[in-house]
């Protein structure tokens, strides 16, 4: 393995299209929209740290590695969804025209930035993509999520053999139902979760703790609604930490999600936005012995545009101190 960059790599979605909702003539406003990854891109690349990083348009997923995960029915009813002109499959999930190579191109982000990690190209990686991913089921968007591109690079890296364990920290506010229950069932993927409780989607109760092979591989830990850095810190520290140590991954992979922040209009945490480095900080000590400092993160959610670039900027400078 070569000797990684001792720069950072950001894997940028590329904005080939707006992916924003719309009823087939106008715009519609909704959190989930373009300017989010521009407002994390620019403030990364405004950064006093950024001549450490390394900035890369996303490659377009193969299908393959989608199906890896989803099932190849999803796959189709969303390109055949976004071809006939896109339009909502829930109350709260869209699609545009463009959104099928969109969303294929935030699980090329995903995929890129795990494989230059596990490769050794870089010690840490940073996917700046939407939408986000960790509501998506096997079978069914869901949340503003179309494709689960944690899920799907997590089961790459297994796959070709690039790592054995894999530890997923999900510190975004809300639950992520797609990625627990598409790991729930393995003893080599450990998905741990902090987020709001009674919030969307209403799954991630403590008792969920894995199924079959990989019963006491899932671990949620629920706070309540105005919870600010001192609960999230202590739980992190108290209940994740440790069976992060204990579980010892090759490679640790952040569903990194910043609308815990106070300034966020999703939910109701109240988390500062260098609470984020922190917890990154923390996670990335707990995991050093058996990842030798290797970490994947992969963006979730984030409405507030100041908060979540502010955020992201404070969890990417987290993943370059690693070296
Ligand atoms: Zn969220």
């Amino acid at each position: 393995m070569q000797t990684p960059s001792s720069h950072g790599l950001v894997v940028l979605d590329g904005g080939d299209g707006p992916h924003r909702a719309s009823d087939g003539r106008r715009p519609i406003p909704h959190a989930e929209r373009p300017e989010r990854t521009r407002a994390v891109e620019d403030v990364l690349r405004g950064a006093a740290f950024a001549d450490r990083l390394v900035f890369e348009a996303a490659p377009l997923a193969e299908r393959d590695l989608v199906t890896r995960v989803h099932s190849p029915r999803h796959v189709e009813a969303i390109e055949r969804r976004c071809a006939s002109g896109g339009g909502w499959f829930d109350s709260d999930t869209y699609c545009a025209p463009e959104s099928f190579d969109i969303a294929l191109r935030a699980v090329g982000a995903a995929v890129r930035a795990a494989r230059a990690v596990t490769d050794g190209e870089y010690a840490s990686a940073f996917a700046a993509c939407r939408p986000p991913g960790h509501h998506a089921e096997r079978d069914r968007p869901m949340g503003f999520c179309l494709f689960d591109q944690v899920a799907v690079c997590v089961e790459d890296l297994v796959a070709t053999g690039r790592a054995s364990r894999v530890f997923v920290l999900d510190f975004d506010v809300h639950h992520g139902n797609g990625t627990q229950h598409l790991f729930e069932e393995r003893a080599d993927v450990f998905y741990a979760s902090l987020h709001q409780s009674h919030c969307f989607p209403g799954t991630g109760a403590a008792h969920e703790r894995g199924v079959g092979a990989g019963a006491g591989a899932t671990l949620n830990v629920p706070l309540p609604a105005g919870s600010g850095p001192d609960l999230w810190l202590r739980a992190l520290d108290e209940q994740v930490l440790p069976a992060l140590a204990s579980f010892a991954p090759d490679v640790l992979v952040f569903s990194a999600g910043f609308d815990g922040h106070r300034a966020d209009p999703l939910a109701s945490c109240e988390l500062e936005s260098a609470t984020f480095g922190e917890i990154t900080r923390l996670a990335l000590d707990a995991a050093r012995p058996s990842t030798g400092g290797r970490a994947v993160s992969v963006l979730e959610g984030g409405y507030e545009l100041t908060a979540l670039g502010e955020s992201a900027a404070a969890h990417v400078e987290a993943l370059l101190a690693e070296r």
